[in-house]
């Protein structure tokens, strides 16, 4: 019985991470949940799964389900408990399912101890890249991406050598907006953006999906998963997202990942591998789907992408301000304090005025993270 712990249960891959253990419920136990503030959710999910703890990171909140949860089953709170939760506490399989920078000093506890890391949370590599990845070889961790197009990747990876990868090709569904012109983002609506065609999912990704910068994160995430530079990474925007991603060998020979638009294949994947396990989610029907399309993404139109691509190449903590600009500019068009065309021009700014550190030590990246958060709220 493997024991898993997911950071981020009430969110939209915490919940599909659940659903997909109920399928294993032979292989996998749920000891441990995490939550922001939401324990209704949590409360029904302990009720269902009987964890051995939890976390609710906002103190306040976890006054809802202090005297409704189970005896057996301790709480904690607030970041200090998250953290220890992930040093301390037993459980095989870390789910990083928590949105943005919040998620990387629980997953660091993590890999510290050596353990499997499904990882959703792209933000984690994003702003702390080199610093994870040698954490993990350090420490005998293995991170298993959860994120599709890097599930797609590390499955057609299997069995090839590294050095015979001529380049990855990252998926884009385009997100909503892809076929609009760029007059449009002046006056999109948060409803029209947080309107994915194919993809169910929270609120910041949805937006990043909308911008673009999804991919352009998801470029970075690659290039330390996968090790591979910069040049070596496409993006090709394909809106069926049937094919997950591709990887492009010395030969030409192309090889490609497909599977309808549903998470819980990416999650199962890395919680059962190296196995494959059956299951009941729905099946690729290609006849029905008909045709598969793909075009280049405009980095004119879609500016944060273009940004994304920059700051890697930058390097340093060129990604980590990129992303932290981006999350306070998605949260305030969230609550409607700024257009969508002002989340590139945000990110820009921050980039070209926070000042880059080319350390990979945690506190310069929280340092980092901070600066840029107060630099953009100033902006705005
Ligand atoms: P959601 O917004 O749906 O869920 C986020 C989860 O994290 C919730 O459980 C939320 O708790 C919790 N949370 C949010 N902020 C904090 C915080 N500051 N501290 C502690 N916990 C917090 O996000 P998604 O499930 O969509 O995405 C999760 C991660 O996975 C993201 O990094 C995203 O980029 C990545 N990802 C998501 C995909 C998807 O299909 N959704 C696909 C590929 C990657 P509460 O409910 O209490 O607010
Ligand atoms: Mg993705």
């Amino acid at each position: 019985m493997k024991k898993v712990f997911i950071l981020g249960s009430t969110g939209s891959i915490g919940v599909n991470c659940l659903s997909v253990i109920e399928n294993l419920s032979e292989d996998f136990e749920v000891v441990g949940l995490t939550v922001n503030s939401n324990t209704e959710l949590l409360h029904e999910q302990v009720k269902k799964y009987n964890p051995k703890f939890v976390v609710v990171k906002d103190e306040s909140a976890s006054q809802n389900i202090k005297d409704k949860l189970p005896t057996e089953c301790e709480l904690l709170t607030s970041e200090k408990g998250l953290l220890k939760a992930s040093s301390e506490l037993d459980y095989d399989i870390f789910v990083g399912a928590m949105v943005g920078f919040a998620g990387l000093a629980p997953t660091i506890e993590a890999v510290k101890r050596g353990k499997r890391i499904a990882l959703a949370n792209k933000e984690t590599l994003v702003v702390a890249g080199e610093l994870v990845t040698n954490l993990c070889r350090e420490n005998g961790s293995e991170i298993l991406p959860v994120d599709s197009e890097h599930s797609a990747i590390y499955q057609c990876l299997i069995g090839e050598n590294l050095n015979e990868v001529e380049k990855l090709v990252l998926t884009a569904s385009g997100g909503p907006f892809w076929d609009k012109d760029k007059s449009f983002f002046e006056n999109a609506t948060v409803e029209e953006a947080l309107d994915h065609p194919n993809w169910k999912m929270g609120s910041k990704i949805t937006i990043d999906s909308a911008t673009m910068i999804n991919k352009g994160l998801e470029v970075i995430e690659a290039h330390w998963l996968f090790g591979l530079t910069v040049k070596k990474i496409d993006v090709v925007i394909h809106p069926q997202s049937i094919i997950h991603s591709m990887v492009q060998f010395v030969d030409g020979s192309i090889k490609a990942q497909l599977g309808l638009p549903d998470m819980k294949l990416p999650i199962q994947y890395a919680l059962t591998f190296p196995k494959r396990v059956e299951n009941n989610f729905g099946r690729t029907n290609l006849p029905s789907i008909g045709s598969l399309t793909f075009f280049e993404p405009d980095l004119n139109k879609f500016e944060c992408l273009k940004l994304a691509f920059d700051a890697l190449t930058e390097g340093g903590a060129a990604p980590c301000i990129l992303n932290a600009a981006n999350e306070v500019a998605v949260s305030k068009f969230l609550q409607k304090e700024i257009r969508f065309s002002h989340i590139p021009l945000l990110i820009k700014k921050a980039l070209n005025s926070v000042e880059n550190i080319f350390s990979q030590d945690l506190a310069t990246i929280f340092e980092c993270d901070r600066k840029t958060r107060e630099y953009v709220q100033g902006l705005i």
